[in-house]
């Protein structure tokens, strides 16, 4: 069984369309893919009709935005409600908190480089949830860097001057919001070390209280020291150990597959979910 827990599509900053995704992802030859755009259920309908349509798996999902001891984390939320209004609201809070952003973000990109808010415009899908892999895309369509990653590393880290932060709920109160749904919350790549601060283990043991069920330690972002931190911390917490690959399609190069949870891990994920995986 090949399970790929975390991707994203065009309803976040994805660049393959939900049903893409989908595709890929059964071109990769997995048998269960989750669908994790930022901070939205935009997508969850058309990959589920393309999931039956193509006969794979499918665990539907949020990437939700959140901030920990002024450290940005991401709580992933599998298989909640997607109609439980606490949830939704403090997402698209972030959403719109996210647009702001950005355009301040292009505004100070502007004093030193032929960049607009238009430009950004023109890299994300409507409806879409905003970051900075747009900002990244627009960077590129004008010929001022190679790729994404290029884009981050000379300008969109939060060490850069460019940089902008956005408000966002604590990690607490999204781990509340997501439990409140009925969805399973699951630390996204805690010791990805090269995007900034990471947060400590006593920040882990608290959101566990707080009802945390399981760490994404096999992800690219987290260094080898990392992995075996988190490794045992999980052991010692009591906390489900996922891995993915955070697939972005083309905009990454992160490939479908390239890090996978064990089935023991999913049933127990969907043990304590409000809903079912969508199986073809
Ligand atoms: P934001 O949501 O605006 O804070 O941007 C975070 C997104 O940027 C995440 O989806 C990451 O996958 C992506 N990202 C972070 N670091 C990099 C990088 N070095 N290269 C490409 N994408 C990145
Ligand atoms: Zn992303
Ligand atoms: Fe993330
Ligand atoms: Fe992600």
């Amino acid at each position: 069984m090949r399970i790929d827990l975390h991707t994203h599509s065009t309803a976040s900053d994805g660049t393959d369309s939900p049903s893409q995704v989908i595709a890929q992802a059964v071109t990769a030859g997995l048998d269960v893919v989750a669908l994790t755009d930022h901070d939205t259920t935009d997508g969850w309908a058309e990959a589920t009709a393309a999931a039956r349509e193509q006969g794979i798996a499918l665990v539907l999902g949020s990437e939700v935005t959140a901030t920990a001891a002024g450290v940005s984390v991401h709580v992933l939320s599998y298989l909640q409600d997607p109609t439980s209004a606490p949830l939704a609201d403090a997402m698209r809070a972030t959403k719109t908190a996210r647009v702001t952003r950005a355009r301040t973000m292009v505004d100070r990109l502007s004093e030193d480089y032929d960049l607009t808010w238009e430009d950004v415009v023109a890299q994300t899908a409507i409806g879409a949830t905003v970051g900075r892999p747009h900002i990244a895309d627009a960077l590129v369509a004008k010929g001022i860097v190679t790729d994404r990653s290029a884009a981050f590393t000379a300008m969109l880290l939060p060490s850069s001057r460019y940089y902008v932060r956005h408000h966002a709920p604590t990690a607490l109160e999204v781990i509340e919001l997501v439990l409140t749904a009925g969805g399973v919350p699951v630390l996204a790549h805690p010791g990805a070390e090269q995007r900034g601060r990471v947060i400590d283990d006593a920040a882990i043991e608290e959101l566990t209280v707080a009802g945390l069920v399981g760490l994404e330690v096999h992800h690219r972002d987290n260094p080898p020291a990392q992995v075996e931190r988190l490794t045992a911390l999980a052991a010692r917490l009591g906390l489900l150990v996922t891995g993915a690959s955070d697939y972005h399609g083309a905009g990454k190069p992160n490939v479908l597959g390239e890090n996978l949870t064990d089935p023991t891990t999913l049933a127990r994920i969907e043990g304590r979910a409000a809903a079912a995986v969508v199986r073809a």
